[in-house]
């Protein structure tokens, strides 16, 4: 039988899918540990080919400073972060998303015509994204990131956007490097964590202050008034879901 398997190409079809299977088995291991640190979880697996995905896109980025602009959106799953309000819990569980080859995203990603990338979560710096990012720069795409700041940096970016989560705090690096602030307001509270943030990022960081969406209607107006009063900040709306595109 393996013989029959291997004359057809199944067998290595087969071992491929298997040793698949065990990686995320081993992830899933990982990501719910509580002796987990702040590594990525690719030096763990020495992916570095694919990643777990959970969707990719064409779409304009609807939120912060880019907002408005042609881009491809690249879901990465796997978030160990937790918030109790998040609008993508799906990506939560890496293992729940298909392992796609970084060839396969590229060329989706050219084919949509996009030549913005926005790479976001789940919380992409569980994986070093170094070999996505070179892939793309290769061919002169402008690279964003969208994180929470939990996991170390890795890959090189045109825009890193920080969003800081009460769960898990941000690491150091991420104040010297990041090129948005944004902030999402749930209650009252946040507005005393958002300036915490805004005290540590790099003079030349935009900052936003994004309404939770569940909470628009009774939040929206009291970020209105703040930004009255602190016109550093600057409202970022989820425009894409306002006029119903992913
Ligand atoms: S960090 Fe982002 S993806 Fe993770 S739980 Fe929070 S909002 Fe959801």
């Amino acid at each position: 039988m393996f013989k029959e398997l291997k004359s057809t190409g199944s067998w290595s079809f087969i071992r491929s899918n298997f040793l698949k299977k065990i990686l995320l088995l081993e992830q899933d291991f990982f990501l719910n540990s509580p002796l987990l640190c702040r590594t990525n979880m690719s030096s763990i697996f020495n992916i570095s080919k694919e990643i777990p995905l959970m969707e990719e896109f064409p779409t304009l980025q609807g939120e912060g400073f880019h907002s408005g602009r042609f881009s491809y959106f690249v879901r990465v799953a796997g978030c160990d972060v937790g918030c109790h309000w998040c609008d993508v819990k799906e990506s939560w569980k890496a293992n729940k998303h298909p392992l796609v080859s970084y060839d396969n995203i590229f060329s989706n990603a050219l084919r949509s015509g996009a030549k913005f990338i926005v790479v976001t979560g789940g919380e992409p710096f569980m994986y070093s994204l170094e070999s996505l990012c070179k892939k793309f720069l290769e061919k002169n795409f402008e690279l964003a990131v969208e994180t929470s700041g939990a996991y170390p940096i890795t890959g090189t970016w045109h825009w890193i956007c920080l969003s800081p989560k009460k769960n898990k705090a941000p690491l150091d690096e991420f104040y010297a490097k990041a090129n948005e602030l944004k902030v999402i307001i749930y209650n009252k509270d946040d507005f005393k964590w958002a300036e915490e943030h805004a005290s540590k990022v790099n003079s030349e960081c935009k900052l936003y202050l994004q309404v939770e969406w569940s909470k628009r209607d009774e939040n929206t107006p009291l970020i209105l008034d703040y930004i009255k009063e602190n016109p550093q900040w600057k409202l970022s709306l989820q425009t894409h879901k306002y006029i119903g595109i992913p």
